[in-house]
């Protein structure tokens, strides 16, 4: 689970397959957890077809629990894999379904109802809009003085260090001393001359 939610109302009002499914099931939060299981920019990101996935798990979950049948931690999770997955065998299907229908589970309405990662990413780009972004230039400018910050933070603590080792040994003499790192940038076509920081700020030198 990742703590981004967005602001969306738990009903969808889309005509697509997800939407009806979300209704008919009553799948509180899930345009929210598909919106950020997506477009989380970090390792953890779902592949649509790991989010078709876990919209079917949920569904079979809301099957199981209509007809209030108890399950135990990760027991959706492998009924899931027993009706859908590849290395199955038809044997363990068949056996799955007959156990699910023994407990007026609809099997086949329920498969029936499972959605494809075609659909979902459908649902993701026309329903809900949602794009995988490149981060914005904004944030890219963001990140970049994050980094040469740190970059001269740590150019100041090396210099100050060095400079107060040659001073205890007697190499150097200066009183009280302050570093100040400055990296400037020259743009080359009108020799104006920028402290990144300025140059990032102002997003490019004047003459362009
Ligand atoms: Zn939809
Ligand atoms: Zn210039």
């Amino acid at each position: 689970m990742t703590e981004r939610t967005l602001d969306t109302a738990a009903s969808s009002s889309c005509g697509c397959k997800v939407g009806r499914i979300t209704d008919q099931y009553d799948l509180n939060g899930l345009d929210d957890e598909l919106v950020s299981y997506w477009t989380d920019r970090t390792d953890e990101r779902y592949s649509t077809r790991d989010l078709a996935t876990h919209v079917n798990q949920r569904v079979l979950e809301a099957a199981l629990d209509e007809v209030g049948l108890q399950y135990k931690d990760g027991e959706v999770e492998n009924t899931y894999r027993l009706l859908t997955g590849d290395d199955v065998s038809s044997g363990t299907r068949v056996q799955t379904r007959k156990e699910l229908e023994r407990d007026s589970i609809p099997v086949e309405e329920v498969e029936s109802d499972f959605v494809s990662h075609q659909t979902v990413y459908n649902h993701l780009t026309d329903c809900l809009e949602t794009t995988l972004e490149s981060p914005s230039d904004e944030e890219r400018l963001e990140r970049s003085r994050d980094k040469l910050g740190a970059l001269r933070n740590r150019t100041a603590a090396v210099t100050e260090d060095t400079v107060a080792q040659l001073e205890r040994s007697d190499v150097l003499d200066i009183g009280e001393f302050n570093v100040l790192v400055n990296v400037t940038v020259t743009c080359e076509d009108c020799k104006q001359q920028y402290t990144i920081r300025d140059l990032l700020d102002q997003g490019g030198c004047d003459c362009e």
